[in-house]
């Protein structure tokens, strides 16, 4: 028996518990009981106020929340805390980054967009009502780069050698749980993106999960998961974003499980372009393990005892992932514990709006700002 099960099965005690009464919605899907209505900004973007967003989960509005001016949502040991910035949220301790700013309408209500709500929150918090949910016995282990592409240089390894190592003892952990593995890269040898797509698309029943290394200013540190936009998604998703959904649960039980065994929140869960990622017809997230610019956890890296226990935190979380969404499981199993965690420092960050907002003129101007993530 693997060694994480005994914590794993204690949060899960915690999480039965949390979820029975929590989430009990109005209706079974937030795009069909919510009035979406349009913001200023895009034509086709609609909002929701955060007051709807309460009341469909049932959740209590407090005063506290772990961030100075940010609002917490909270029922047992559930807590969805919004903002300070515009785009932050922190659901159970996990920092999420939205695809839209919050906005306020002309009475001054919070909103938060639809994009935010049904590909992030509510696969978050109700697992148990993503669409198709299927079962997952096969995970695809993409080691990013390989060969003349070695990625970035962390300490004495390059992000290739790295990613390589890592994936090899994921696969080891994953069949010792029962899971089969696919890794697409072997040893180190180059491979496009379109090699790692064809050769992961055929594969049933799985998931898919590339490892990378970050690399930003010095004091950038600890794990961050990507899921694809919104705008990929738009142009790849088949109707009603079944991936998508998955892919955030993942991107979620991912982060949870990362940020609690390295105890930093790092990026937190965040949206990319990756061109990969689009092409996959698969539930699919890309893992930034850490940063190869922090000196101390580039040394980390290299080290087999460090990649060990970011093994362990990844198993973790798919299998917290797996038997989430797996359509015989009749109460939601998703962590949901609070865990502290330190906070990375982001002097780009956007504060809640305090009155009627301005239009997200350029959203990608904006992300832009982010640290850049190297690929
Ligand atoms: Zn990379």
């Amino acid at each position: 028996m693997p060694s994480f099960l005994p914590k794993t099965l204690l949060l899960f005690c915690c999480m039965l518990v949390a979820f029975a009464e929590t989430l009990t919605p109005s209706g079974s899907s937030p795009e069909t009981s919510a009035a979406w209505v349009p913001a200023e900004g895009p034509p086709d973007v609609l909002y929701q106020t955060v007051e709807e967003l309460r009341s469909f989960y049932k959740l209590t509005a407090g005063t506290r929340s772990s961030r100075k001016g940010g609002y917490s949502l909270t029922h047992a040991d559930t807590s969805v805390e919004l903002g300070p910035g515009a785009r932050e949220l922190r659901i159970n301790g996990v920092d999420i980054t939205l695809a839209r700013p919050f906005m306020r309408d002309p009475d001054g209500k919070l909103l938060i967009s639809r994009e935010d709500w049904v590909y992030w929150i509510d696969p978050i918090l109700r697992p148990l009502y993503i669409a198709n949910r299927s079962a997952v016995d096969t995970v695809v282990i993409d080691a990013a780069h390989g060969g003349h592409d070695t990625g970035v240089a962390c300490a004495a390894n390059s992000e290739a050698q790295i990613t390589l190592l890592t994936a090899q003892a994921l696969r080891v952990e994953l069949e010792k749980a029962g899971l089969r593995c696919f890794l697409t890269r072997t040893d180190d040898y180059f491979l496009s993106d379109r090699q790692r797509v064809d050769n992961s698309n055929s594969t049933p029943n799985a998931i898919f999960v590339s490892l990378h290394i970050n690399s930003s200013n010095a004091a950038a540190e600890g794990p961050t998961v990507y899921v694809l936009s919104p705008s990929s998604i738009a142009q790849t998703e088949r109707p009603g974003g079944t991936f998508a959904c998955k892919s955030a649960a993942l991107a979620y039980a991912l982060q949870y499980a990362l940020s609690s065994e390295t105890r930093s929140s790092g990026g937190g869960c965040r949206h990319t372009h990756y061109n990969l990622l689009s092409s996959l017809s698969m539930p699919a997230v890309s893992i930034e393990l850490g940063y190869a610019s922090n000196a101390k956890e580039a040394a980390a890296l290299c080290t087999p005892e460090y990649r060990s226990r970011l093994v362990s935190a990844i198993a973790r979380g798919i299998l917290n992932y797996t038997r989430a969404t797996a359509p015989t499981a009749t109460m939601p199993v998703m962590p949901s514990a609070p865990k502290k965690t330190t906070v990375q420092k982001d002097a780009t960050r956007e504060k809640l709006p305090n009155t009627k907002a301005k239009p997200d003129s350029s959203p990608d101007k904006r992300r832009n700002r982010r640290p850049r993530r190297k690929r």
